[in-house]
């Protein structure tokens, strides 16, 4: 005989059930079977509401009981043929009626014991199975229905019933052996006290009832039909990587069900278990995937099975000098809380017997703290013990696996990992078996560190960027278009899974969680929600993906402004953006001391020759015990475009309107030609040399006449410029007849910076550099004559994307 169990969303439609009546038909064709039914999917919630309003005085139970008549009625509608339909509806009418009675009663005297409780839940099977077994009888098919209450018999335990397995197994087997029907269909979850009440055995139940009738009559596979196919290496709705396992042991099955994979009600396994019949996992929606059997000893190598997760838990950690070496602190506490019917999850006590510490479910959190705080009252009011420490909001995450003794730095990796990912861990447990190691973290890291470990443990590595990025346009556009084209290139070459979550121009912001389409992200971006920072940023912490990075396309004050709430929720930050790094050393220095307590990369590559690894190699002489004594640099793309186009046929306005309409210049041209562009550079370069440096201390030669320098908006700007011919056209000239090109040079020497435009003789490195280029020479300990010198486009949307992008992979790489 085989015993087939479905769950409560494998039973929630007519859709699902006539995919479980098939399924049930195929396997009857060749050995008896029993089909264990949960109640239909959500109803027992559905239950308990009403049983709650109902005590509470809440008229609105009446309206829970409509939604589970309509639910029953509308099942049975599409289910059975309409000529059988009435007998079928009657006996349901007549069902709900009593279960009306109970409600009404317990609404007029405002009292629901757990007795009552298991009254009410309790019809959610019974509808169930009896629909079940009238469809399956209008299928053709040879059935009968039993109720479970006749043949689990449990004690007085309402709500989570503990079986009376002599009575229970008799009457089972005497059951199973005179019956002559193929299929037998059995409601879960119900059974009977030995003085004939109804009881219950505890949500998820249904599970153990049909464990319970597989191991009574020695059934050769006990099989679980739920939505998924099969145990997870993780709780799939939390790890989208996560994968069925085909293969786990017992205790394996039971650890990670424990601990709160709930594809398995834990007390499951312990009846099949010492029969040793196999359980597998099967998913009533793909039928033919292979599924996960659960058997004596895994075929699986693996180590570590699976990580599973308990929401919902309060650390109660119970400390002072009064504890030390007085023998039975720890069994009274344990009683107390036992006393009250309180589960402990998990334990941990230092060796210096100072603290205990205990993770319990959260609903429990004031009757403990009550029963806790009585016991060890006396103790407490003399200073031996301090008052109870209480923390809420915590979740217990542990890895399991059989054979994780035999293999070393199991926990390291895992703590470790965690670490690296900001998930800080309040309490560890690792059993002497080496079965399961656990850990206490924050609630809000739940979703992180299960995917973080998961990709350390399952996906060979994989390491996945979640990117949030702050302007699309220019660059920010380019730097989309590249991500998409090297995603795989990424994946399959470096292990890089790249996925660009959340975008935003000056207007719209748009999520996707699970990564945007980045072939069309412009149409569902105009459509999407208004901008707001604020906001953004709650987004961003509130998904708290690993490997989050804050991408910063803009030259906006404001969202340079926002950098150290990114760091310091450990979300990496990215950016062109100059102004952060050029702004005032002290918060130069404090986003580089956010970025190292939190463990988070400030990477600014393209603050200085766009995509040229400038500060890239200057940050390398520098670890490397490199320093720097001097830096020449034409650093300003725009200016070099302007000067290098400018002559007799030009005028200086038209060469910077040209320049501005190419993406040359910034949005506002007054920050490259002021030279305040190039000495936010130099100064970025002198910092990062080692120098403390403000913008202030740096001389800047303008070459811009005062009508320039005083122009209050851009267009006045550019008006100047025309007005102002004659004196570029004067510069223009002298560099001429000197033989000279007019370059604009940053200096760093001694400790000084200074800015201007240069006349620049044939034989200097300065004078062919082409279109936007860039160049930079260090002079240093180790390059004292000849300098180390980069060179190459510093300038343009692609260069800078490529420069963004090159960091995004440091971040990945790292
Ligand atoms: P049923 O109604 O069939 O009894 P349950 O809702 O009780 O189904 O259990 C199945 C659910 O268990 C899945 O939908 C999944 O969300 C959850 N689950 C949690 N952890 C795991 C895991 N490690 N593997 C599979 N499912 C898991
Ligand atoms: N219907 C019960 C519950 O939802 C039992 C079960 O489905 O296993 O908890
Ligand atoms: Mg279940």
């Amino acid at each position: 005989m085989k015993v087939l169990k479905f769950g409560g969303s494998s039973v929630a439609s007519s859709e699902s059930i006539n995919k479980v009546i098939r399924i049930v038909k195929e396997s009857s064709q060749t050995t008896k079977i029993a089909v264990v039914v949960s109640a239909l999917g959500g109803i027992t919630d559905v239950l308990l509401d009403a049983g709650n309003l109902a005590c509470e005085g809440n008229e609105k139970y009446k309206n829970s009981l409509k939604i589970i008549e309509d639910k029953h009625l509308q099942v049975v509608r599409e289910l059975i043929p309409i000529n059988h339909q009435s007998g079928v509806l009657g006996t349901i009418k007549k069902m709900l009626n009593k279960l009306e009675n109970i409600l009404e009663g317990v609404f007029l005297i405002h009292e629901l014991s757990n007795k009552t409780s298991d009254k009410i839940v309790s019809f959610g099977e019974l509808f169930s199975s009896f629909i079940i077994a009238k469809a399956m009888e209008n299928n053709n098919l040879d059935v009968i229905l039993k109720n479970a209450q006749e043949l689990i018999v449990t004690d007085e335990n309402f709500s989570n019933a503990a079986v009376v397995f002599s009575s229970t197994e008799k009457n089972i087997q005497n059951f199973f052996e005179s019956n002559k029907h193929k299929i037998v269909v059995v409601p879960g979850f119900v059974a009977k006290t030995e003085k004939g009440e109804i009881s219950t055995l505890g949500r998820g139940g249904s599970d153990y009832t049909a464990a319970i009738i597989s191991a009574a009559t020695n059934a050769t596979v006990l099989e679980i039909w739920t939505d998924v196919s099969g145990m997870y290496t993780a709780n799939p709705k939390f790890v989208k990587q996560a994968f069925p396992i085909n293969n786990i042991s017992y205790q394996e099955a039971m650890e990670l069900s424990h601990f709160g994979a709930k594809v398995l009600y834990p007390p499951t396994i312990q009846p099949v278990l010492e029969k040793e019949i196999p359980i597998h996992i099967k998913n009533t929606f793909y039928a033919n995937a292979e599924g996960t059997l659960i058997t004596k000893i895994s075929s699986n190598k693996n180590p570590i099975k699976g990580i599973s997760h308990i929401e919902n838990m309060t650390l109660i950690t119970l400390e002072g000098s009064g504890m030390i070496g007085i023998p039975g602190f720890s069994k009274r506490l344990f009683d107390a809380l036992s006393q009250k019917k309180i589960n402990i999850s998990l334990i941990t006590q230092a060796s210096s017997e100072h603290s205990i510490c205990i993770a319990i479910n959260t609903s429990d959190t004031e009757l403990a703290k009550a029963s806790i705080n009585s016991e060890f009252n006396y103790e407490m009011e003399q200073h031996k013990l301090d008052a109870l420490l209480v923390e809420k909001n915590n979740a217990i995450i542990a890895l399991v696996g059989d054979s994780m003794k035999s293999h070393q730095g199991i926990s390291g990796k895992m703590f470790s990992t965690l670490g690296k990912n900001n998930v800080n861990i309040r309490a560890i447990a690792q059993g002497a078996s080496e079965k399961n190691i656990s850990a206490v973290i924050a609630h809000k890291d739940i979703k992180k560190a299960l995917n973080t470990l998961h990709s350390k443990f399952f996906e060979g590595q994989t390491k996945q960027l979640n990117l949030f990025v702050v302007g699309v346009g220019n660059v920010g556009g380019k730097l989309l278009q590249q991500i998409k084209k090297q995603q795989q290139y990424l994946m399959e070459n470096l292990k890089l899974q790249v996925r660009v979550i959340g975008i935003a121009n000056s207007k719209k912001m748009l999520f996707q969680e699970d990564g945007i389409d980045l072939e069309n992200w412009k149409k569902p971006l105009e459509k999407a929600e208004i901008l707001n920072m604020d906001l953004f940023h709650k987004k961003v912490t509130a998904l708290n993906f690993r490997n989050s990075i804050f991408i910063d396309n803009t030259a906006n004050e404001n969202i340079a402004n926002l950098y150290a709430t990114y760091l310091k929720e450990s979300v990496a930050v990215v950016t062109c953006n100059k102004i952060a790094c050029s702004s005032s050393y002290s918060n130069y220095l404090n986003l580089k001391s956010l970025s190292r307590k939190y463990n988070a990369p400030f990477l600014f590559e393209t603050n200085v020759g766009a995509g040229l690894p400038i500060i890239d190699t200057l940050k390398n002489l520098i670890v490397s015990g490199d320093k720097v004594t001097k830096i020449q640099a034409v650093l300003s793309g725009s200016l070099n475009f302007v000067f290098n186009n400018f002559n007799e046929k030009i005028s200086f306005f038209d060469v910077v309107e040209q320049a501005g309409i190419q993406g040359y210049t910034e949005p506002d041209p007054r920050i490259d030609l002021s030279g305040v562009d190039v000495m936010r550079k130099i100064l970025i370069l002198a910092r990062e040399s080692g120098t403390k440096m403000e913008i202030s201390e740096i001389y800047n030669n303008s070459f811009l006449p005062k009508p320039c320098l005083e122009a209050n908006s851009i267009t006045d700007f550019m008006e100047t410029l025309k007005s102002e011919a004659a004196h570029f056209n004067k510069i223009y000239q002298k560099a001429t007849k000197n033989n000279c090109r007019l370059k604009y040079v940053a200096e760093f020497n001694n400790g000084k910076a200074k800015v201007g435009l240069k006349e620049i003789l044939q034989e200097h490195p300065f004078y062919n550099l082409d279109g936007s280029d860039n160049i930079v020479l260090f002079f240093t300990e180790r390059y004292p004559v000849q300098p180390l010198i980069i060179k190459g486009a510093g300038a343009g949307a692609d260069v800078t994307a490529s420069g963004l992008f090159a960091d995004i992979i440091r971040i990945g790489n790292n």
